[in-house]
């Protein structure tokens, strides 16, 4: 008997066939020639049996999702704000616009309009951030882990940090605080406890070779029962009677106070600034609101240090970062504007009643059986751990397809839209749900 594999079309031959001729002349040849091989390598994968669909149709196909962007916008209809997985922070109206002014030409990044001499990179957000937190000097980074192991470089490089056992936290895609310090030359002195840490633990860890202390917020989880940490504010006074720097990573940057709408425990920068320390970092892309981004605030030595720092260049922000993120902050200067205008403000501040509207708008476009009903939203991406948003959710019963198969039909759309299922039904979350996006969601719903 002979191999099947053997009597394979070669890729050659399927070049000059008529169904992939026509492709040619609409693709880039490269691109044909993979979707080509590709075709070819699943048949041979397959046992050597052609395609079902035939040669030219499963060389199309594969030619469509070649040419076809992997980054594509998608419908979050989880109803968890800050989706690390889904681009963490949507940009405000604002923010966007400035981004493409900027993308779509040259731009004064690092040159001086004043003096018509070269500028520098750093001066775009800093006043617009030391205006609205009250801190000495400011400088922005790629992000915010980055930002962690700039100020540690800068501050304590070839020193000790002392931080607390409770706080040796890991964060999204797997970094841990312990690795960053590691790389940026400073050893880990652990104190206390994983439940408890007390301010004379800080005291007698502090050495000769001590050159920072470090408070890492916890940021993704909660620890709750026999419990004690100590407050940044004592830890700056201890580090400045003991002539160290205090370094605090507050996370995800919090610059309005959301406590009026029932969220808590999550340190605004305002409180970190007030609290002394030397620096403070946080992500542009959490609460903030912005682009992806770390940013450092803290004394004018502190941040003249990490300016100064090798480090610095590796993580430097790009133009299009600057742009969107002196946007947002510029929001800030109204806090209402900024809670209207920012689209993670907006959704984690919308009322029920709005929220439930919106699920009923829904509900009326649906074919299907759908139901409104109580449930929560989460903050996510590392802020306000365990606070649950009182929402209003679409559950749908699929009639002909399991929970599982339609979350993944809603996925393979044109705009996939990414659902949750709950007690086997497929819940909707229209805190989420953009408003230029519900007409989508209806239109695949019916689908
Ligand atoms: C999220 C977070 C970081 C990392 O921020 P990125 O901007 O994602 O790099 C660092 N520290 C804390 C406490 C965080 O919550």
């Amino acid at each position: 008997m002979t191999d099947p594999r053997r009597t394979l079309p070669a890729v050659d031959a399927l070049l000059e066939g008529p169904g992939v001729a026509s492709l040619l002349a609409t693709h880039p040849r490269g691109l044909v020639v993979r979707a080509v091989r590709e075709t070819v390598d699943t048949a041979r994968a397959n046992g050597g049996t052609a395609p079902a669909e035939g040669w030219d149709a499963a060389i199309q196909a594969a030619a469509r999702r070649l040419a076809a962007p992997s980054l594509v916008p998608v419908i979050n209809a989880t109803g968890v704000v800050l989706h690390t997985n889904l681009g963490r922070a949507p940009l405000a109206p604002a923010a966007i616009a400035a981004l493409t002014n900027v993308a779509s030409g040259y731009s004064a990044l690092e040159y001086d309009l004043g003096r018509g001499a070269r500028g520098s990179r750093h001066a775009h957000c800093r006043d617009l951030l030391v205006e609205l937190t009250g801190a000495s000097d400011a400088l922005v980074v790629n992000n915010a882990a980055g930002a962690v192991l700039l100020g540690l470089s800068a501050l304590a490089r070839g020193g000790a940090a002392i931080v607390s056992r409770g706080e040796l936290v890991e964060i999204g895609g797997a970094f841990r605080i312990p690795d960053i310090m590691a790389r940026s030359g400073v050893t880990l002195v652990e104190v206390g406890t994983t439940n408890r840490t007390h301010p004379h633990d800080y005291e007698r860890a502090l050495t000769p070779e001590s050159k920072i202390l470090l408070k890492v917020h916890r940021s993704n989880f909660q620890v709750s029962g026999f419990t004690a940490d100590v407050p940044a504010a004592a830890l700056a006074t201890l580090a400045h009677a003991r002539k160290v720097p205090f370094l605090y990573d507050v996370g995800s940057g919090l610059l309005l106070d959301l406590a009026p709408w029932g969220l808590t425990g999550e340190p605004t920068v305002a409180e970190a600034v007030a609290s002394g320390a030397d620096l403070i970092t946080f992500s542009g892309d959490k609460l903030l609101g912005g682009p992806q981004a770390g940013i450092l605030l803290g004394s004018e030595a502190a941040i003249a240090a990490c300016r100064a720092d090798p480090i610095a260049r590796t993580v430097r922000a790009d133009k299009l970062t600057l742009a969107a993120l002196e946007a947002t902050l510029a929001l800030y200067r109204d806090p209402e504007l900024a809670r209207r205008e920012i689209p993670v403000l907006r959704m984690l501040t919308e009322g029920k009643e709005a929220l439930k509207s919106r699920a009923e708008t829904l509900k009326k476009g649906v074919k299907n059986t759908v139901d409104v009903i109580e449930g929560e939203s989460e903050v996510g991406g590392g802020s306000f751990p365990g606070a649950k948003l009182p929402t209003w959710l679409v559950a749908i019963t699929p009639r002909l397809l399991t929970p599982d198969a339609y979350v993944a039909r809603l996925r393979s759309g044109e705009t996939p839209i990414i659902a949750r299922i709950s007690d086997d039904r497929v819940v909707l979350d229209p805190r989420t749900i953009l408003p230029h996006q519900i007409d989508t969601v209806i239109r695949a719903l019916n689908d």
